[in-house]
């Protein structure tokens, strides 16, 4: 009966978002500020305005979910893919700033923690979390523990080379799996629409503006019944479909959850890729069925998961 309390942050491409919350995953304060991707030098102290907007007396711990590789053990995020940020220090520093004690994951890996602690993989021991941002997160859960690798970076599924004359990814590689299958890869076919066509649904929601596009828009253009908008999901849907399925063919989980803030297209994305999945999936018809569904925590679920694991709950 312990007012307990965490300050769980998730660090992404574009906000950093930190919630003040107890080990039940009650949420009792929380905070949204753009994050500085371009400047080293201002990482940490947006991160800090972020813990200090919401901590109090109550927090005995803190933990970050980072949008990059992470050394788990050092707490060192050692580099992102969208952002500049190079060899942070973040647990030494953070400790030093608030003199609590810190832990630092990778963002998928505590989102999905959160799901199986107390969203959609609850019930299950072996699950696979599909962040579909910006880009692709991948977290895996195995015999209820986190699986981190020998190195702490394990989950990076968004970085497997699925079309090697695709587009430049921020990693430095080309046709990266999040290079064809993500929000950033709805917005690139959203803007091509507009440039063909400006007066379509997409172009009118975009003012015209190919730059303006995002999956956002794409989404929005498609619930209003679009076609071309509702072809692109699918096409999106379809090769995030593959890649489950070559993951469900490795990693043998119970289910997979799909979140991140393209998952809010919903059944648009989601049925396309069941569809996709079931037809690239080896030996489909002999397996038990693996549920894919709709993350139950929605955007909030990588800061609730750096949270628990700051509380200890992994050990639990
Ligand atoms: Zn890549």
């Amino acid at each position: 009966m312990s007012d307990r309390s965490a300050v769980g942050v998730d660090v992404g491409g574009t906000k950093i978002a930190a919630l003040r919350m107890t080990v039940e995953g009650s949420v009792a304060a929380s905070t949204v500020i753009a994050t500085p991707a371009s400047d080293q030098d201002a990482a940490l102290p947006a991160i800090e305005a972020a813990i200090a907007s919401v901590i109090d007396d109550d927090v005995v711990a803190i933990g970050i979910g980072m949008a990059g590789l992470v050394d788990a053990r050092t707490g060192v995020l050692l580099t992102t893919p969208n952002l500049v940020w190079r060899n942070l220090p973040l647990e030494e520093r953070l400790h030093a700033a608030f003199s609590l004690p810190v832990s630092v994951d990778n963002d998928a890996t505590a989102a999905a923690w959160a799901e199986r602690s107390l969203g959609a993989s609850r019930d299950y021991d072996d699950s696979l979390f599909v962040g579909v941002g910006t880009g692709i997160g991948g977290g895996l859960v195995m015999g209820g523990r986190i699986v981190r690798g020998a190195h702490g970076l394990a989950g990076e599924i968004g970085h497997v080379i699925v079309e090697p004359d695709g587009p430049q990814c921020g990693c430095g590689n080309r046709g990266c799996w999040e290079q064809v299958a993500s929000g950033l890869a709805i917005a690139r076919a959203g803007a091509r629409t507009v440039i063909d066509d400006p007066g379509s649904a997409i172009g009118r929601l975009a003012g015209g503006d190919p730059r303006r596009v995002s999956g956002e828009i794409v989404s929005q253009a498609a619930r209003g019944g679009d076609v071309a908008a509702t072809a692109l999901l699918a096409e999106v849907g379809r090769r995030l479909g593959e890649g489950v399925a070559g993951l469900v063919n490795v990693i043998d989980p119970e289910i997979v959850v799909i979140g991140g803030g393209a998952s809010e297209a919903g059944e648009l994305l989601l049925a396309p890729l069941r569809t996709a999945f079931v037809g690239s999936l080896e030996g489909a018809d002999v397996r038990p069925e693996v549920p894919i569904v709709a993350a139950a925590l929605g955007n909030d679920a990588g800061a609730i998961g750096a949270g628990l694991l700051a509380l200890g709950s992994e050990a639990g």
